[in-house]
């Protein structure tokens, strides 16, 4: 039997929309999304947009908001950065690890750690995202890398802090490529997650849900909720497309 996790669908807007085409995109899905999801619904504009689209949605309880990102320390002298203290009255939710992130800006396992717990000591709720490269999903490294990333990112956490996480596999590979993970690879990830959240939290680690990202769209999301461990998707370009978007939505609440 499935265990009592409700799926979550995350859409991560990444550096995608001006305010006025954010404010679209989100009333767009807003009208697309049917009168009670069956899932959490959590999207995820970028900072200029946060505004905006919580105004826009304001009341709307099928729909949570979350960053992309955001700085490990508290508010000060750091150009350019958002911290978690600045976020708390935007959203409830922020993303940390995702591979751009780890890629782009060198975001550490340590770093992302750092951010994890100012996150939880701010109230917002950490998405964090797990995943291999391909050569070490060629070299069948997925469990140990993606059990390393998770022991680093959630190291130190108490239980009830861990039960306020929820984590993502993303292969580095499947994002954005339009290959997605099988559902077995898929689930392999995810049940290697699950195991490291056992040994570290006991029986909290039954309740951290664990989504899957990587080329999620509106054809392949059944196949992926059809199976009892993937809790979800953290879904980027189809979450651009708000019928793509919905029907990937439904499909997780279809799947119960
Ligand atoms: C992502 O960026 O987290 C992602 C999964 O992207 P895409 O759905 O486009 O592969």
């Amino acid at each position: 039997m499935r265990p009592p996790r409700r799926r979550l669908v995350a859409g991560n807007w990444k550096m995608h929309t001006t305010v006025a085409e954010a404010v679209g995109l989100a009333e767009s899905i807003q009208a697309g999304l049917a009168a009670l999801p069956g899932c959490e619904v959590v999207l995820l504009p970028p900072f200029t947009s946060l505004w905006a689209v919580g105004r826009r949605l304001a009341g709307d309880p099928r729909i949570q908001l979350g960053a992309q990102t955001m700085h490990a320390g508290p508010p000060g002298p750091h150009t350019g950065e958002i911290a978690a203290a600045m976020l708390v009255d935007l959203c409830t939710h922020v993303l940390l690890g995702h591979s751009e992130r780890r890629r782009e800006f060198g975001e550490t396992d340590e770093l992302i750690h750092r951010k994890l717990e100012a996150a939880l000591t701010a109230g917002l709720l950490p998405i964090v995202a797990v995943g291999e490269s391909q050569a070490e999903h060629d070299a069948g490294q997925t469990a140990e890398v993606v059990a390393d990333q998770t022991r680093a990112a959630l190291g130190g956490c108490s239980e009830d802090e861990a039960a306020r996480c929820v984590m993502a596999y993303e292969p580095l590979w499947a994002i954005g490529t339009g290959r997605s993970a099988s559902v077995a690879d898929a689930v392999g990830a995810v049940d290697a997650i699950r195991d490291v959240l056992r040994s570290r939290f006991g029986p909290v680690a039954d309740t951290i849900r664990i989504l899957y990202g990587g080329s999620v769209d509106a054809g392949n999301a059944s196949q992926m909720f059809a199976a009892p461990a993937i809790d979800g998707a953290l879904v980027g370009g189809a979450s651009l497309r708000p019928a793509d978007f919905c029907a990937i939505v439904r499909a997780a609440g279809l799947a119960g």
